[in-house]
């Protein structure tokens, strides 16, 4: 199995001399199974640049896998070149909506509404599909086995475990670790704290032993409490998360877009050094996730 980052932004594209290095694109991860099988993980406006690639490839099969309808996750689709191509089949598979009760497709059709773009979801040439995911049901794509988790965040959020070949790459969207709402002391405290203690367990159970972990890694420890409830991790929340894991890389991503290359690799190096490497035997190797790199597990 092998990745490419297309996108490591959080909440808006920053493109420009200052945010070159690691790129300013939103969220999107190409990812092939053991016999190529082509998977997309979110479509914000990496995909464009991707679909520019896959323009040699036509026809081409596709199964996109979008772990929420936040825009930085989803704003690309509409640019995807393959959609507009008679011949590609592209499968699109996302959570339904709890709180207004609409499902992936309804959702994605909505931001290719006459209003905002001159293509209706109707008139789109390839072959398209929409599957609406429950959590723990898998899909097999080919050798690939793809199992959704629902994640802490202010919308649905899947995240995707996928199994192919031996290998193993677990991807989280967006991602808050959960947390007590009462201080200690107050009434509840106890039995939400066996609550956010289960679910913790439960999310590390799921990346267990990924070969890669790709986590939503936006904020500093001292950034995150004025965004708590904002529904994202932090640098230090992730290291511990891998560790505790036993993965073997963690990618950190979502960069927050106020962030250029070199405040990026400031608090990247100030996190390392905030939490040393308990075992170094067994420390994952941990990285910022930068557009264009592709790893093969
Ligand atoms: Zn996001
Ligand atoms: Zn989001």
């Amino acid at each position: 199995m092998r990745f490419t980052f297309w996108g490591v932004r959080g909440s808006i594209p920053v493109p420009g001399p200052q945010t070159v290095r690691y790129g300013g694109n939103t969220t999107c991860i190409e990812v092939h199974g053991a016999q190529d099988e082509l998977i997309i993980l979110d479509a914000g406006t990496g995909i464009f640049q991707l679909a520019r690639q896959l323009q040699a490839d036509m026809p081409l099969e596709a199964s996109i896998f979008i772990t929420h309808t936040h825009w930085d996750h989803i704003q690309g689709l509409p640019f995807f070149i393959p959609i507009f191509v008679a011949g590609n089949r592209i499968r699109i598979h996302g959570a339904a909506d709890p709180v207004n009760q609409r499902d992936i497709h309804e959702v994605l059709a909505r931001q290719m509404d006459y209003a905002f773009f001159p293509v209706r979801d109707n008139e789109l040439a390839a072959t398209m599909e929409y599957v609406t995911l429950r959590e723990g049901q898998t899909t097999q794509v080919g050798s690939v086995t793809v199992t959704p988790m629902i994640m802490g965040h202010p919308v649905l959020n899947f995240a995707y475990r996928l199994e192919s070949g031996g290998r193993t790459l677990v991807f989280t969207g967006d991602h808050e670790w959960p947390y007590n709402i009462y201080a200690p002391g107050e009434d509840g405290h106890t039995e939400y704290e066996a609550m956010v203690q289960e679910r913790r367990a439960a999310i590390i159970d799921f990346f267990r032993g990924a070969d890669a972990l790709i986590i939503d890694t936006a904020y500093t420890p001292e950034e995150y409490p004025r965004r708590t409830g904002w529904g994202h991790g932090t640098y230090d929340t992730s290291i511990r998360a891998a560790r505790e894991a036993g993965v073997r890389q963690v990618w950190l991503t979502h960069h927050e877009p106020t962030r250029d290359d070199a405040e990026l690799e400031r608090v990247f190096a100030r996190a390392l050094e905030r939490n040393p490497p308990p075992d170094p035997a067994s420390e994952p190797a941990i990285h910022l996730a930068r557009e264009g790199i592709t790893v093969t597990l």
